[in-house]
């Protein structure tokens, strides 16, 4: 990153207003907010955290540890438990221990319980949990606050519910548990991803042993001692930290019987691999290139705020982003140019500022693969455009950006690119759009922007993606299941189906 304050602003070309002048003026300058920070005091960051096996924070057999960082600021946070193959090893144990003696014998509604404990302490702490997570992944305090930890909540609450009516979820008279899940989650939702896989898991009777993200270990660790408040038998619930290598050894453990990940199609494709010819069940949840489809009829202002929605929200970091805006020929102008005067009034800064709209990239890594992918865009002939905007100094940023002129052959309309970064392309008839919505090697979400109710269920029943949604986008609720086809990944997360994954 440089080192001092960086302005962006580049024009797309002559059908740009910008250079053709029919722009207005910079909207932000008629929305000019103070500063209004959310206190880090509520939060009590360790120096250092240890792993979480067994009800307890031990140390590493191996005694190394890595440092997690604010992304916004680049600020050591913490040191944290790099745990070994040894490590994991312990953690599968005490995991089996508690199935076998606890948990697995435990009545329903007794595993409920705990459950709604836990939910009710999410509650309790979620200034908490929402600042840790702002400051550990980078994302703005509106999102935390009013997304990730609510959802995370109503997970747990949810599934509480299900743990005494098993019988009842459609998986036969006498669903059984499936022992011990190994789990790896990635880092744009820490803590509702965790909360999609121990909650589900555990209302079905099984232990886990959680490995959370290297860039975002922190709202997992502080999971960990909720479960301690909640007074959850020890071994229920195990988190590992570390990299690369310890997710490996989760998955590859041979007394592992589920294996539930979320994150990248290639390491989702090694786990495939590595489980291949064992008894283990597996849910992927991989990556994504959502269509977000706008008709001539729909409502303009509001598709704009789902374009912006679909696509800036969580920096796009979202593996159901809608990183594909197709919009119908006769209303391109006007949507482009709705959009651009849209994206010049957010926010981008401060995590922890409550006006933030857009915040920092969350790591160096991914804000590499982001200026890689952008600049091919450019190479390959798209116009690049992003609004005026000031990055912060330090951290890791990268602007809102849309790229017009995309045609399917472009990368930039292919791959995942996982940034605030959306590609447009044009369709003329419906046919059109569902041609170019499903050519695709992902099929994870899509979203359709019409008045028409048929047309929406026509599209709806073509679009080959896990969810569809209709004059809105990014909806998420704990009773809606959710996953992909093909490269996106199989199994379902999320409702009635999501306890599928973890019954025999
Ligand atoms: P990864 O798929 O590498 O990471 C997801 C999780 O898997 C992390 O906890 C990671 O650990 C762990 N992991 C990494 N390698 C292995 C392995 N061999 N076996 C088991 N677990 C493993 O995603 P990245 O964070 O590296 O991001 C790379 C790209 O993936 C992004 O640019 C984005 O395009 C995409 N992505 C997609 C997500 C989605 O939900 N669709 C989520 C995250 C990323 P560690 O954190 O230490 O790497």
């Amino acid at each position: 990153m440089a080192d001092t304050s960086v302005s962006t602003s580049s024009a797309t070309g002559a059908t740009d207003p910008e250079t053709t002048g029919t722009r207005p003026a910079d909207p932000r300058a008629a929305f000019d907010y103070a500063p209004a920070p959310e206190s880090r005091a509520v939060v009590d960051i360790r120096s250092s955290y240890g792993l979480f096996v067994n009800g307890e924070f031990v140390d590493p057999v191996g005694g190394t540890s890595f440092k997690t960082i604010s992304p916004a600021t680049e600020e050591v946070l913490a040191e944290v438990g790099e745990a070994s193959v040894e490590d994991v090893d312990l953690a599968v144990r005490a995991a089996r221990r508690a199935y076998t003696r606890v948990w697995s014998k435990m009545p329903g509604r007794e595993r409920g319980k705990y459950l709604f404990r836990i939910a009710r302490i999410m509650q309790e702490r979620s200034r908490e949990l929402a600042v840790l997570e702002t400051i550990d992944n980078g994302k703005p305090i509106r999102e935390s606050r009013d997304v990730d930890v609510p959802t995370a909540a109503a997970h747990f609450f949810y599934y509480a519910g299900w743990a005494d009516k098993l019988e009842h979820a459609g998986f036969g008279n006498d669903p059984r548990p499936l022992g011990v899940a190994g789990q790896v989650i990635p880092w744009n939702f820490p803590l509702l991803m965790l909360s999609w896989k121990i909650a589900p898991a555990l209302a079905a009777g099984n232990t886990v042993v959680l490995k959370p993200a290297e860039t975002t270990p922190l709202t997992a660790l502080l999971f960990a001692e909720i479960c301690q408040q909640a007074d959850l038998p020890p071994g229920v619930v195990n988190i590992v930290t570390g990299a690369g290598e310890t997710g490996s050894a989760v998955v590859a453990h041979d007394d592992v019987d589920k294996v539930a990940f979320t994150g990248s199609t290639e390491v989702g494709r090694m786990i495939a691999k590595t489980v291949a010819g064992t008894d283990k069940r597996v849910t992927l949840e991989l990556g994504g290139k959502a269509a977000n489809i706008v008709f001539d009829d729909a409502p303009l202002d509001q598709a704009v705020e789902g374009i912006v929605n679909g696509i800036f929200f969580n920096q796009g970091h979202v593996c159901c982003a809608g990183s594909r805006l197709l919009v119908q020929e006769s209303v391109a102008d006007e949507v482009m140019e709705r959009l651009k005067r849209r994206m010049s009034t957010l926010r981008i800064g401060d995590p922890l500022d409550k006006n933030t709209d857009v915040g920092a990239i969350n790591s160096a890594e991914q804000l590499a693969k982001i200026h890689e992918l952008s600049d091919v865009g450019e190479a390959e002939g798209a116009g690049r455009w992003s609004p005026p905007c000031d990055l912060p100094a330090r951290g890791f940023w990268f602007p809102p950006t849309v790229f017009t002129g995309v045609s399917q052959a472009h990368r930039i309309a292919r791959e995942e690119i996982f940034g605030p970064v959306l590609s447009v392309l044009t369709f003329r008839t419906p046919a059109e759009a569902v041609e170019k919505a499903n050519n695709s090697p992902f099929g994870l979400s899509a979203g359709v922007w019409t008045d028409k109710g048929s047309r929406i269920l026509w599209v709806a029943n073509q679009l080959r993606a896990g969810v569809v949604w209709a004059n809105t986008f990014n909806k998420f609720d704990p009773t809606s299941p959710f996953g992909g086809y093909k490269e996106s990944g199989y199994g379902r997360e999320g409702g009635r189906h999501g306890l599928e994954g973890y019954l025999a």
